[in-house]
């Protein structure tokens, strides 16, 4: 049987997970653990220890003695403050934080570039100047940074999509002068990586939850990049649709994009860069509109094959971020027909509409043209849903390998994120 040789870690906001891939990028086992206890999720211990958990109950399955690389993900934005020996100097500042110093904030209004990821008022960049004012403070880490530091024993890393927020240069792998000019004082900062380059090996910290000695730690990712490459979606053009809460199209294009009024951030990937938004439409409203227990039945009612002709845009309250940027937009749910399948059908119907011009968008801005799309998240199981949207959007919908992040960041660490060549594909 072929070794374990890939082990991807994915920091979640409620828990850790990891996988262990063979040689082939084949998935072993993948096991799991939550973070226990009230405000467990700033506490950068908690995550330590559901990542021990984790480990033990990998171990438990799979040997980790063939393991090679190991990859860590973490949630964007998520940031501690350490030592010079890498313990954590207070709570972790969290994602979704906003900063509260709003000298910092109009400072890097000043002097960041018009279209930088590290602007408004969660700025992971304004939080960090926040955090590097903690008495002692060495270094300021993601937290994905901070994982993989303790399992080298090394904290001087990060990697281009960790670091885009923070206000991290992604080509030049840099972090610009201006970040200093923002408050943030350079030895503070970690140097930037290529996702999935590999580090250094693992340090006592590592060996002593299990892993092997040779095995190789890799600059990690974003939850939400390795959201993406767990799919298995990796050539220009690939696309991945969540149907969660929201509605997320993310798309592979050889162009970057950065469109702020949109939401819109590209990452590094490769060669390649991950361009995504965020419509405030999605399974959120279903929920509002239908209610949890209807929704199995109403699908079974859908006929994609007769379009209710309803113009839709569904939102539970006003506002939108993309495909159009307008905080006043107004939701369109009106006529309502009295027969709730039909209603839910137009529901949908304006749903994929959405997700059509949101990727009609990107392709405006400069994107690659979308060639392939993968769904994952609570609305990929409909079918009828996924009939609507394959009719409109008109490109091949293709199967997900995976919607575990813990899977796309050990692909990372394996492969490097960028394509490999499959038997009888061009590369
Ligand atoms: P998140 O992780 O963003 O909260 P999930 O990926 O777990 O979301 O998906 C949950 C969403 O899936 C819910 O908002 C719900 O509306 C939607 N959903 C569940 N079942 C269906 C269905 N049969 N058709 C369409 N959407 C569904």
């Amino acid at each position: 049987a072929a070794g374990a040789a890939a082990l991807g870690i994915d920091l979640g906001t409620s828990g850790v997970r990891a996988a262990v891939l063979d040689g082939r990028g084949e998935v072993r086992a993948v096991e799991g653990a939550r973070f226990a206890g009230l405000g467990a999720a700033a506490a950068p211990s908690v995550w330590w220890q559901a990542l021990v958990h984790t480990l033990d109950a990998l171990k438990a399955r799979v040997s980790l003695r063939d393991v090679r690389s190991v990859t860590v993900d973490g949630t964007s934005g998520t940031l501690v403050a350490v030592d010079a020996a890498g313990a954590v100097i207070g709570p972790a500042s969290m994602y979704h934080a906003r900063a509260a110093d709003r000298a910092v904030l109009a400072r890097i209004d000043a002097i960041a570039p018009p279209d930088s990821p590290a602007r408004g008022v969660g700025s992971p960049l304004a939080r960090a100047v926040e955090l590097a004012r903690r008495p002692g403070v060495r270094a300021i880490l993601h937290q994905a940074d901070w994982i993989a530091g303790r399992l080298r024993g090394c904290f001087d890393a990060t990697d281009a999509n960790n670091a885009l927020k923070t206000g991290g240069d992604p080509d030049a792998l840099a972090w610009p002068d201006w970040v200093a000019g923002a408050g943030l004082a350079p030895a503070l900062l970690p140097a930037i990586h290529l996702p999935g380059a590999a580090l250094g090996p693992v340090g006592a910290e590592g060996l002593a939850v299990g892993l092997p000695p040779g095995a190789v730690v890799h600059a990690g990712t974003t939850d939400g990049c390795a959201s993406f490459l767990a799919t298995g979606a990796d050539r220009a053009g690939d696309a991945v649709t969540a149907l969660g809460s929201t509605l997320v199209v993310k798309l592979l294009s050889d162009v970057k994009i950065d469109a702020p009024a949109y939401g819109i951030y590209s990452h590094r990937i490769g060669n390649r860069y991950l361009a995504g938004g965020a419509s405030n439409s999605g399974g959120a409203v279903l929920l509002a509109l239908f209610g949890a227990d209807r929704l199995a039945s109403l699908t079974a009612r859908l006929r994609p094959d007769v379009p209710t002709g309803l113009d839709y845009y569904p939102l539970v309250r006003a506002g939108e971020r993309f495909p159009v940027s307008d905080p006043a937009f107004q939701p369109r749910l009106e006529p309502r027909p009295a027969d709730d399948g039909v209603f839910f059908q137009g529901v949908l119907e304006g749903m994929a509409m959405i997700e059509a011009t949101g990727y009609a968008r990107l392709e405006q801005l400069g994107a690659t043209a979308l060639r392939s799309v993968r769904t994952v998240g609570g609305g990929a199981a409909n079918a009828g849903w996924t009939a609507l949207r394959q009719a409109r959007i008109g490109v091949s919908f293709l199967p997900s390998r995976s919607e575990d992040a813990c899977v796309g960041v050990a692909r990372l660490g394996l492969f490097g994120g960028v394509a490999v060549c499959r038997p009888g594909e061009a590369a």
